[in-house]
């Protein structure tokens, strides 16, 4: 069996039990392949292996993929997005879960609209307030949905949050924890044109408390395809 089919397995594996653990059913909680760095031919293996949810974080590389592989993947752009790249992914991303501006929004908006396209958006979230991290603050978080839920070319879908590298995956359970709060109370605002639906949190090292905690999209790389090489690209 191929490395990758092997770690697909367990991480579905090991998803299945996060959620019989927490009571969760199985749907409820979604797999992105986070293919950054990885070949065509290691996404199609994973393709064929029935994943359908790739992760990308450069802008550049998202597209060379989306050109040559099967038009029914849904592409998440989980790293940082700088304005003047939005037009080339606003009519190919199924979901953006890093935006953490207004200038920003304002920009996948107004891409969106030429486009006659509603977008899916996550607003990322700095809950470790990690100095290196891109993400809204806790505190900005609410006036932030506010102002983009008025875009009517974006869908405010929810949060994201990437949590600090750990060795021991319960470090992060608080900060999972704080986004589901944070989600829960704005869910209540109830704030016209925003739909709190998905909570993106958990990657290789982290996923399954990310899970017991709410996550409904984790996103592995490593864990599905092997460490990344950053030397050879
Ligand atoms: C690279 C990346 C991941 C996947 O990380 P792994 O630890 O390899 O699973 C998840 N989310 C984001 C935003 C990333 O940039």
């Amino acid at each position: 069996m191929s490395e990758i089919k092997k770690n697909l397995e367990n991480v579905r594996r090991r998803m299945a039990e996060a959620c019989e653990k927490s009571g969760r059913a199985a749907e409820d909680v979604r797999l992105i392949a986070v293919s950054k760095t990885k070949p065509v031919s290691a996404l199609e293996e994973a393709y064929a292996c029935g994943c359908r949810d790739f992760g990308e974080n450069k802008v550049q590389e998202l597209v060379e993929k989306y050109e040559v592989l099967p038009k029914d993947i849904r592409w998440h752009m989980i790293g940082h997005l700088q304005r003047n790249k939005v037009k080339y992914i606003v009519d190919k991303v199924y979901l953006i879960h890093s935006v953490d501006s207004l200038r920003l929004a304002q920009e996948i908006e107004k891409e969106a609209a030429k486009h006659k396209k509603t977008v899916n958006i996550l607003i990322e979230v700095n809950v470790a307030e990690e100095e290196s991290k891109f993400g809204v603050t806790s505190e900005d978080v609410l006036e932030l949905v506010r102002e983009v839920a008025k875009m009517p070319h974006i869908r405010v879908k929810g949060l994201m949050t990437i949590a600090p590298y750990v060795e021991d995956a319960e470090e992060n359970r608080p900060y999972f924890e704080k986004l589901k709060k944070i989600y829960v109370d704005i869910i209540h605002k109830n704030i016209d044109n925003v739909f709190m639906e998905e909570l993106s949190m958990g990657m290789t090292g982290d996923y399954e408390v990310a899970i017991l905690e709410g996550a409904t999209y984790i996103r592995v790389g490593t864990g599905i395809f092997g460490e990344r090489n950053y030397g050879s690209i």
